[in-house]
């Protein structure tokens, strides 16, 4: 007898799909399994399973002053199982972090900000003396289940007059620690991008890839810049990081009608986002990719299993037996809805995408209902 037994689901192309769950694991995936169980969630074959939801962009450390927010406010309430801050932390406050991440129901990692102390101001990397190379390895070493990369944040605002060095210091880091992965965020200038992209190398991750701003990835007359391909053919991958300030319609549409489609789709959101817009959550991220053109099938791999390999999250992001438990369960409703990006322009969605369970290592929750995200276990 198995613990969970989801039956009469479908899968994101529509067949009939079946998982079956016993001591957190998927035990087994099929058409139909017909397995005895503990617990049967019946779909009535309404609602699609997938794997767990993973959004690889987000601020979570609940003692920040700018960018918090609270992991069950915005993973299991909004279908989302698993959770990566994106270096809201340090290597000198980290460890708080992971002591308050490791009792959430939404699995939470955590990317360390080469700054020492995080984000506790906007200009994290304008002093070079807050980067602690030491620190960093040590962190590294201590939290390997909880710390999955680095994250360096280069833009105007954030480096000051330090323009490139900080990102050279990253892969400095990077190079010391076999496949760690490296998160870099990209907004204004200095540094300019094509600097910035210059140093990223396969498997980066470039994240705000579809901001509005004038050192985005266009050039004057809206083409793609000769620099942003070449990063995109060697592999560097391409985050959306949707933000307050970090979305645009514009350019993720002329994105995918060059050939140039993201690769994971987050949404960097943070409580005032969630809660005022334009984020609000994963799914109205992913209802926007809709819009811009992106199916439902390429949609799910880039908030499930690439993610998971992006960031080498082992157990994630595949319904596979073995895995972790991890399902969200999801109805796609066919409605009108306005949505706006981070420039304030809206299109249209026409259909919409609403979580309606999270499971977590086999453990379910509601999804959907209250905008608030309460979270209610069930
Ligand atoms: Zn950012
Ligand atoms: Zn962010």
């Amino acid at each position: 007898m198995v613990d969970l037994y989801i039956k009469n689901g479908k899968s994101v192309t529509g067949e009939p799909l079946e998982v079956a769950i016993e001591e957190g694991k998927i035990t087994a995936v099929g058409e139909r399994l017909a397995v005895e169980a503990k617990e049967i969630i019946d779909l009535e074959h309404k609602s699609f399973i997938t794997a767990g939801w993973i959004d690889d962009h987000v601020h979570c450390y609940e003692k920040m002053n700018l960018y918090y927010d609270y992991p069950d406010e915005i993973g299991v309430p909004k279908g989302v199982t698993t959770v990566i801050d994106a270096g809201t932390t340090g290597a000198e406050n980290i460890a708080d972090f992971y002591q308050i991440a490791k009792n959430t129901k939404t699995n939470v990692y955590a990317l360390v900000n080469i700054s020492k102390w995080g984000i506790v101001e906007q200009d994290e990397l304008a002093d070079l003396k807050k980067i602690k190379e030491e620190l960093i390895h040590q962190v590294l070493k201590k939290y390997p289940d909880f710390i999955v990369g680095i994250k360096a944040r280069m833009s105007k605002t954030v480096v000051g007059e330090n323009d490139i060095v900080p990102l050279e210091l990253a892969k400095k880091i990077q190079a010391k620690n076999e496949h760690l992965p490296l998160m870099v965020h990209i907004g204004s200038a200095p540094p300019n991008l094509k600097d910035t992209l210059n140093l990223m190398e396969q498997g980066d991750v470039l994240t705000h890839c579809y901001n509005g701003k004038e050192n985005g990835i266009l050039d004057e007359e809206k083409n793609i810049k000769d620099v942003v391909w070449d990063a995109y053919r060697r592999g560097v991958l391409f985050d959306i990081g949707h933000g307050t300030d970090s979305f645009n319609f514009e350019v993720a549409e002329i994105a995918k009608k060059a050939g140039l489609v993201c690769e994971t789709i987050s949404t960097d959101i943070y409580h005032r986002n969630r809660e005022t817009g334009p984020v609000y959550d994963l799914a109205t991220t992913m209802e926007k990719m809709l819009v811009i053109g992106y199916s439902l099938q390429e949609i799910i791999p880039m908030v499930t299993s690439h993610p998971a390999k992006a960031f080498h999250l082992k157990g994630k992001g595949h319904l596979a037996v073995g895995m972790d438990g991890d399902v969200t369960i999801f109805n796609l409703e066919n409605k009108e809805k306005l949505v706006t990006d981070s420039n304030g322009f809206t299109r249209t969605a026409t259909e919409c995408i609403k979580p309606i369970y999270a499971i977590v290592g086999g453990k379910k929750y509601r999804a959907g209902g209250e905008q608030d995200g309460s979270l209610r276990k069930v």
